[in-house]
């Protein structure tokens, strides 16, 4: 059974890091990543599109009765919070899939958190597979943090072999 598709959590041990590629190797890996960061990009468009709607709903259904006493929209308004909330657990739900995404250049799951700074490249001061409390980067000084399942930086390097993907960041 092929497993090529199948991004599983195992690491790949690196044989290559950033400094042993060409400068052409380089482009041609940052290349190759572009289509993978601009629909990441994408979805997150969409996902804080969706949360900014059903607040708006929100608010405008709260406000009707506010506004026309006379309309009743009790009905309206739990159907609009309800929806809401399932709303924004999709969008979540699509916004959290992203980070799925694996390094063209040494194939490492680009989500977890290895040696290298994923904002900026720089090696980080020590190795913990599952920050709780995040790592501080000397270099950029962000705290490269995961806390519960959500990711408080970009990615910008991969942080196994701190080659460059993506200038603006996933
Ligand atoms: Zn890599
Ligand atoms: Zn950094």
């Amino acid at each position: 059974m092929s497993s090529t598709n199948l991004i599983t959590s195992k690491e790949i041990v690196v044989k290559r890091f950033a400094s042993d590629y060409s400068h052409e190797e380089l482009l041609g890996i940052k290349k190759s990543f572009k289509p993978v960061a601009e629909m990441s990009r994408r979805r997150q468009k969409i996902s804080n599109a969706i949360v900014l709607t059903i607040i708006l709903a929100l608010v405008i259904s709260v406000a009707i009765p506010e506004i026309f006493p006379a309309v009743s929209v009790s009905l309206t308004t739990g159907f609009w919070i309800f929806g809401g909330l399932l709303a924004c657990l999709f969008s979540l739900l699509i916004a959290n899939l992203t980070p799925l995404f694996k390094c063209p250049a040494c194939e490492n799951r680009l989500y977890n958190i290895k040696k290298y700074c994923p904002e900026c490249g720089n090696q980080l001061p020590t190795v913990r597979h599952f920050p709780q409390d995040g790592l501080r980067c000397e270099k950029c000084n962000k705290n490269i943090l995961i806390r519960k399942g959500k990711r408080y930086f970009k990615i910008k390097f991969c942080t196994f072999c701190a080659v460059k993907l993506d200038d603006q960041g996933v």
